[in-house]
């Protein structure tokens, strides 16, 4: 016979002692068998009864079945008692291995989850670092780790050409000054947001620091970079900024490099640097171009 105990209807979650013995190896062969026994396993797992007292209950399980086979009357016909063993013990092992099944289900589920949640902390992190806590515009080391990489890709295609433009508010330290620094870190978020969505997808904007900035312009040649930088320039000196129901002017002096083959990251910042120098020299409120490397 496929089954050792009594037909039975009941086999709820919270199946007992008595009603698994009465289940035990009840049309084992039909899905809803594994299923039933699959659920009763993952409520254990979910509990965290230890595997290894699942394991002893199942075991003391198939001794008392034995017992029983050995005190019926069974045991007088030893093939029969024979077979009997047979089916008990195959049947226990189906179950045991049911049991462990919903248990390693169990574990590769906290697994997953476990997985989910550090990629999910790590895409945090990689974005806390790709962009600046106070403008949410780039980074200065993303910044730098797409400059460092620019260099060697215009040497391979000359025609990806690009300029580094930086861009400096001027007099800001007078807004610190006047309205208070909390006046000028709204002033350096709305700044941001008005440079932001005047470049286009391809340029990249970040935070060298302080009230600096650097633009990294794509695709375009010197000629072509110079009226963006300074279309910024204009549209920064005619916005009245409101901050904090304040209006507030100011302006920005830029200095702008176009990239050569032979540049690296430091002279390429270095030579943007010294035309920004020369456009707060001049005045404020300008565009310098640096010409040469040796500017
Ligand atoms: P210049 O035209 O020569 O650039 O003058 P400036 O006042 O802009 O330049 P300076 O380097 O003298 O001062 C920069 C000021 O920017 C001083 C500093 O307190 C302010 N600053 C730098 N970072 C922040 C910031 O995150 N928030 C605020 N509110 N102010 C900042
Ligand atoms: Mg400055
Ligand atoms: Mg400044």
């Amino acid at each position: 016979s496929n089954s050792l105990g009594p037909e039975q209807t009941h086999c709820g979650p919270a199946l007992q002692q008595a009603e698994y013995i009465a289940s035990f190896g009840v049309d084992f062969d039909t899905p809803k068998y594994f299923e039933d026994r699959l659920r009763i396993g993952l409520i254990h797992a979910r509990i965290e009864l230890p595997v290894h007292l699942y394991l002893g209950a199942y075991s003391k399980m198939q001794t008392l079945l034995q017992q029983a086979i050995f005190n019926s009357s069974l045991s007088e016909n030893s093939e029969m008692a024979a077979k009997c063993f047979g089916t008990t013990t195959k049947i226990i092992l189906l179950d045991v291995s049911l049991a462990l099944d919903s248990y390693t289900h169990k574990a590769v589920n906290r697994l997953t989850e476990s997985v989910h949640n550090l990629e999910s902390a790590k895409d945090n992190l990689a974005n806390q670092l790709m962009h600046d806590g106070l403008t949410g515009v780039l980074s200065l080391a993303y910044i730098l780790d797409v400059l460092k990489k620019k260099p060697a890709q215009t040497k391979r295609n000359p025609d990806l050409t690009f300029s580094l433009a930086m861009l400096d508010i001027d007099s800001f330290k007078q807004i610190n000054d006047t309205y208070g620094h909390q006046v000028g870190d709204d002033a350096l978020r709305q700044f941001c947001e008005a440079i932001q969505s005047n470049i286009r997808e391809q340029d990249y904007f970040g935070r060298y620091g302080g009230e600096e900035f650097l633009l990294l312009i794509n695709d375009s040649d010197a000629s072509a970079a110079y009226h963006l930088v300074e279309r910024l320039r204009m549209l920064t000196h005619d916005r009245k900024f409101m901050i904090q129901d304040i209006p507030i002017h100011f302006t920005v002096s830029i200095g702008i490099s176009h990239v050569t083959p032979k540049d690296k990251v430091g002279t390429l910042i270095q030579r943007t640097d010294r035309a920004l120098y020369r456009a707060k020299a001049s005045g404020r409120n300008r565009t310098e171009s640096a010409l040469n490397i040796g500017d």
